[in-house]
């Protein structure tokens, strides 16, 4: 068997350097690590927000929720096609997710369904609290719409950019863009520090709030009082000195992604059928953090999506399925879905590709076979 190629695999330096801690003052060190990284974050998205190392994705979202003043009983609208982590801190804090479908040439939120579920709402009797949008794959939301939308109604947009580092929409960086952002660094995202995220939040205040939930709730005394619920969410400091180096290498990551992209679009660009998540207009600029491609197969003779897929495990390349709409997921089958089946057709056709950013020639030309031999072209 050869050797296995990984959908999107943590690329790490030769050498992790453990960050020189003195003793004697180990704590502002510590503490001197974790706020270098985040001001790396944030010159890289040259943004004047401020940035809050966190030790997940998953808490970000969480914490912007809080943030946003989302209670028990609040209604809070969710894309549908993400990732579970992006819906699971609604019900953290009791509150009850509404599904949006996707729209055709993003596969973000809809607009028009986003719309349709907020309506809704009102007239169940109750304001949704606030709007939570992912930017899949790399690629953006239609931004300026549902900030529109939301600025009319009063309501905080969250942008779930955990895959979309490095991306832009109309030039500026995604997780800068809505109330709040939220950037994860897991295994598995462009840059990782073994597990990790951030919140991009609008004031200092906002910031210094964030923390003090992160760090348990612990009030500024000399011995430990509490009087709010709080989290161990902050990000532990040889993260963020791991962080720190990736960052580095961040540059040069995103420009092979792009390479890979350009890969993909090459292959599949005559072969009926199968398309490619593009970006739609010059306004979006994606980190292709994920190449993924769609398959119809009324159009490719009958081949689909598994075909494709079990061609690759048999190559032993990996692929997988883009992800399960939530309105689809059982944990979630008692929550309203506002749409029309973009997401649902989404999950049957989509598969993911092998996108590293270690991905070698080797590997592209075992890609390039499979995928050839399978659509029969040579
Ligand atoms: C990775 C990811 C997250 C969660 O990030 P973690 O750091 O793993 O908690 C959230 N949303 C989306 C869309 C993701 O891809």
């Amino acid at each position: 068997m050869e050797k296995p190629i990984y959908l999107s695999p943590p690329v790490y330096e030769d050498r992790i350097v453990i960050p020189d801690i003195k003793s004697g003052d180990v704590y502002e060190s510590i503490n001197k690590v974790i706020l270098d990284f985040e001001t790396r974050v944030q010159e890289f998205l040259d943004t004047t927000k401020q940035v809050v190392a966190l030790n997940s994705g998953t808490s970000a979202i969480h914490l912007a929720l809080i943030l946003a003043g989302v209670q028990k009983g609040d209604f809070v609208l969710c894309q549908s096609m993400t990732f579970v982590a992006c819906a699971n801190p609604i019900l953290y804090q009791g509150a009850i997710p509404v599904f949006v479908d996707s729209e055709e040439n993003t596969w973000n939120m809809s607009p028009t369904f986003l719309k349709e579920a907020y309506f809704d709402c009102c007239k169940r009797g109750k304001v949704p609290k606030a709007i939570i949008v992912t930017s899949l794959y790399g690629l953006s939301s239609n931004m300026d719409a549902i900030l529109a939308f939301a600025k009319a109604k009063n309501i905080k947009v969250i942008e779930d950019s955990a895959e979309a580092l490095g991306s832009t929409y109309r030039n500026k960086k995604l997780s800068t863009i809505g109330d709040y952002g939220i950037l994860s660094f897991n295994l598995n995202k462009i840059v990782t520090t073994g597990g990790g995220g951030v919140l991009v939040v609008n004031t200092l205040k906002e910031k210094e709030r964030a923390v003090f939930l992160a760090t348990q709730a612990k009030e500024k005394l000399s011995y430990y009082h509490h009087t709010t619920l709080g989290y161990n969410y902050r990000i532990g400091h040889l993260n963020a000195a791991l962080g720190i180096i990736q960052f580095n290498k961040l540059k040069v990551n995103l420009e092979k992604k792009i390479l890979n992209f350009n890969f993909y679009n090459s292959l599949f660009k005559n072969i009926i059928g199968v398309t490619l998540h593009e970006e739609p207009s010059a306004d979006y600029n994606s980190n292709y953090w994920l190449n993924t491609v769609l398959i119809d197969p009324l159009k490719t003779r009958g081949i689909d999506r598994e075909n494709l897929r079990n061609a690759f495990a048999k190559a032993n390349i990996e692929s997988r399925p883009l992800w399960k709409p939530m309105h689809l997921q059982p944990i979630f089958e008692k929550a309203e879905f506002y749409g029309a089946g973009v997401s649902d057709k989404l999950f049957k056709n989509g598969l993911c590709l092998p996108s590293g950013s270690n991905l070698t020639n080797d590997d592209k030309e075992r890609i390039q076979k499979v995928i050839f031999e399978l659509f029969k072209r040579f």
